[in-house]
């Protein structure tokens, strides 16, 4: 069964495919978007979105229980979770937003096909359950899906995914939380304030080991404060069923008890599109150059599935310049997915962000000078009781370009999306240090922390007497 000839077939339809297919219309290519699942992907179904209404709600009661610190009277401080309609709202939100990808695609004249797709040749799809489609540049945006370890138990009931915990409906008296990556402290922060007690097993020396270490030291220090164990530098070995509950059977022969396990230790790659195509992979991603091109001409791999930076505003702009390639007219110059300035965050709270490089890898590079801006002294920040953190910044000693920013607290998400695009402009230390800021706002500190490391702040002490 022969289906529609396009110029353009993605397959998935997650940030990368969603926006590959819009702008692939957008650029006036016959477009058809093949997803298996849900449009919105990971991001929008059991990532992003998801984990952030649920962080949220958890944010709400933190700040319900130092309400009384600023003279709030709550008659009844006794807080509890309704776990289903916590649920259901996150449901509404998600909702909302994938329905809204849908309609994006039906606006801009994208065909949206239900299957799953599978690459027969490079100009070939076959999907499941319709007839098979033609295409002459394909963008295959697959995604990832939750890594499996090989470890005894993991099959238990009560040994949860990312995916799983996102639908649970009761909130587990003790979690234990294996992977102490984003997902792994965004979790902790959500169900430590929803009453559970929380464990987090990570086998490398820190937890958040991709982050800063100053920034990692201080969530850990904040998790730890809000009653959290930590475990760092072990591995699980092992979980078993003891009657009611889980035990986990840690390297070194420690054992923990837990009501629910989360395993969140990594993604991979979904490369069920890739079917029978011999496309070069590694590690179970697809190897994309920086125009986005597998080893197949004419297939180009953004986002997740090709494992370069695993965010989503990442896949958007991996899925821009691949679809910009893949039909841009004879002549036009091929444009480069440039990925140096992808900000990171954990939606912790306060929330954790950083860009460019950390002091570990900066110092490897030369010398570095360091700009460090405690939120203690900041008016914004102590007025909202979240004067815990920091602005960081690296910058060369030479000419002070800014290297790196990381940033612990209240609105730090925000925030680094200003340092990424100063590093994008490459405008120095010195240049940020003179642009005037808001007052009072928190993103105020990173002017400051720019003048700190010229040893020029206002607002801090001096850390050599002057004279
Ligand atoms: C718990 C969690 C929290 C996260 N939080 C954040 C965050 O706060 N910020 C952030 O930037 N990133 C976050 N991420 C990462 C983010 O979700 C991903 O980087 C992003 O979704 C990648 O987009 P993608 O389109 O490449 O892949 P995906 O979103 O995985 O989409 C791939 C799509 O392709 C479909 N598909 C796969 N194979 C086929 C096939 N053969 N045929 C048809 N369809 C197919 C899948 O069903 C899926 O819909 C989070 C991830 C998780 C798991």
């Amino acid at each position: 069964m022969s289906g529609t000839e396009y110029d353009v077939v993605v397959i998935g339809g997650g940030p990368a495919g969603y926006a590959a297919g819009i702008k692939a219309a957008q650029l006036g290519a016959k477009t058809a978007l093949v997803e298996k699942d849900e449009v919105g992907g990971t991001c929008l179904n059991r990532g992003c979105i998801p984990t952030k209404a649920l962080l949220k709600t958890a944010e709400v009661i933190h700040e319900i229980a130092g309400a009384s610190k600023r003279g709030i009277k709550i008659a009844n401080p006794e807080v509890s979770v309704d776990m289903p309609r916590v649920i259901k709202e996150k449901n509404k939100v998600v909702k909302t937003l994938t329905g809204g990808v849908a309609s994006l695609l039906a606006a801009n004249g994208v065909d949206l096909i239900k299957g799953e797709g599978r690459l027969l040749t490079p100009n070939r799809i076959a999907v499941s359950g319709q007839p098979e489609i033609g295409a002459k540049k394909v963008i295959l945006a697959g995604g990832s899906q939750v890594a499996r370890l090989p470890i005894p138990g993991l099959e238990l009931p009560g040994v949860l995914s990312s995916t799983e915990i996102l639908d649970i409906q009761e909130v587990p008296p003790r979690l234990v939380i294996i992977g102490g990556g984003v997902i792994g402290v965004e979790m902790a922060m959500i169900f430590q304030s929803f009453g559970s007690k929380v464990s987090i097993v990570e086998a490398a020396p820190r937890i958040m080991p991709f982050m800063d270490a100053d920034v990692a030291a201080l969530v850990r220090q904040i998790l730890k404060s809000r009653g959290a164990e930590i475990i760092t530098g072990l591995g699980l070995s092992k979980i078993e069923k003891k009657g009611a509950e889980l035990s986990l059977v840690l390297e070194n022969g420690a054992v923990l008890a837990a009501d629910k396990v989360l395993v969140s230790i990594g993604r991979t790659g979904d490369l069920s599109a890739v079917g029978d195509l011999q496309i070069k992979t590694e590690k179970g991603k697809i190897v994309a150059d920086d125009y986005m091109e597998t080893s197949v001409p004419g297939v180009f791999a953004p986002g997740d599935v090709n494992g370069k930076k695993m965010l989503a505003h990442a896949a958007f702009k991996m899925a821009e310049v691949a679809v910009f390639n893949a039909v841009r007219g004879a002549g036009a110059a091929k444009q480069k997915a440039d990925l140096r300035f992808v900000p990171s965050v954990v939606y912790s709270f306060p929330e954790a962000a950083a860009v460019g490089l950390t002091q570990e890898e900066a110092e490897k590079e030369g010398p570095v000078a360091l700009g460090m801006f405690p939120l203690s002294y900041n008016g914004k920040a102590l007025t909202a009781d979240s004067a815990e953190g920091f602005v960081k910044i690296l910058a060369d000693t030479r000419y002070g370009k800014i290297l790196g920013v990381h940033i612990v607290g209240p609105g730090a998400a925000e925030i680094i999306n200003e340092a990424a695009a100063l590093m994008a402009m490459e405008i120095t230390v010195h240049e940020l240090a003179d642009i005037i800021h808001g007052h009072p706002t928190v993103s105020e500190a990173l002017m400051e922390a720019a003048a700190d490391s010229l040893g020029r702040c206002i607002h801090i002490p001096p850390k050599k007497k002057p004279g």
